[in-house]
């Protein structure tokens, strides 16, 4: 297997009806520049930057957030990198700063909530991303929106730190794209006001799940009750990719779930063209692609997404192996 994928790490990921999928990576740390020139990964699609927030023993403040920045584009090069703002809270806690407890951190004063009630933290990490990337393409991402007027706020944040920049006479990015995390079900009724504003968007299916099926990602118990490959899962992607498809607007799945071959297969048949995986999952992504024909594969989920079954899991299971997947 392994050597496999080394021999398909630098071919591009085409369907075999021709539709060209990009494959990034997940990332949060240094390191991982490394992984991604071994696994031929085309970029970051998802970089988590509270890992380096979690590995440090105080809070890391403007000058190591900027280095950090610096070192991911500079080892990115060409590829590009979405750094997704801070998202803590939630299962996701520092030691060396108070939080409040919850009775519901998964429900809780978290990610992009945090960042706008408490926004000095927020500014810093804008700040340091800004300086990381001048003169180059930067990409910010912010984390459990769940409501198109978080958005707006948070993106105001990012013009009020350009302003302060510019006034200063700092050289900004190249080329700025903000863009959102759909991982909240309240946004699946607003795409219709959320697109137009966003550069890009990217679908978290780990916390979208928990979401959806009010089952908490962290209770082992939940584990196997709730399959992503079912109607209500399949048909948000699909109201998703339809809706970016139609306002023009990028759109990327990021969760664990386009990692796995047999969800990414079900991904690519909705009509995905981006997905962000942990490393691991590159090779065998790639290759179902190879082995896709996108557009029966399409068809034929899209026909299943009608099914009174609770998941589709076999279904498709059968569908993949009847494609040659
Ligand atoms: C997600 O929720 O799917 C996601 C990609 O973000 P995280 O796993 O960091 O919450
Ligand atoms: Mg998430």
């Amino acid at each position: 297997r392994r050597a496999e994928f080394t021999k398909i790490k630098d071919t591009a990921a085409v369907t075999k009806d021709g539709h060209r999928i990009t494959l990034l990576m997940n990332a949060g740390l240094e390191f991982d520049i490394e992984i991604m020139n071994e696994t031929g990964a085309e970029g970051i699609g998802l970089f988590r930057t509270e890992f380096q927030f979690m590995v440090s023993e105080d809070l890391p403040r403007l000058k190591r957030q900027t280095e950090l920045y610096e070192r991911i584009m500079d080892g990115a090069g060409d590829r590009p990198v979405t750094f997704r703002t801070l998202d803590l809270g939630g299962d996701k806690i520092l030691p060396y700063m108070e939080m409040e407890r919850e009775e519901n951190p998964a429900l809780g004063w978290r990610a992009i909530r945090m960042g706008l009630d408490r926004p000095a933290l927020l500014r810093m990490q804008i700040r340091a991303l800004l300086t990381a990337a001048r003169g180059r393409e930067l990409r910010i991402m912010f984390p459990m929106v769940a409501s198109i007027d978080e958005f707006r706020q948070a993106r105001d944040m990012v013009d009020i730190e350009c302003s302060w920049a510019r006034r200063r006479g700092r050289p900004l990015p190249s080329l700025l794209r903000v863009g959102a995390m759909i991982e909240c079900p309240s946004l699946l009724w607003h795409l219709d006001a959320l697109l137009p504003l966003v550069d890009f968007a990217s679908v978290g299916t780990n916390d979208l799940t928990q979401y959806l099926f009010a089952a908490d990602r962290t209770n082992p118990r939940m584990n196997d009750r709730y399959d992503p490959l079912s109607p209500p899962m399949l048909r948000a992607l699909a109201s998703i990719q339809k809706a970016a498809e139609e306002s023009g607007t990028p759109v990327s799945v990021c969760g664990e779930i386009a990692g796995r071959p047999l969800e990414a297969f079900v991904l690519v048949a909705l009509g995905f063209n981006r997905l962000s995986m942990p490393p691991a999952g590159l090779g065998q992504v790639k290759r179902m692609i190879l082995s896709c024909d996108r557009e029966a594969a399409g068809r034929a989920i899209t026909k299943m997404m009608g099914s009174s079954n609770g998941s589709l899991r076999n279904e498709i299971l059968s569908l993949a192996r009847k494609l040659n997947v």
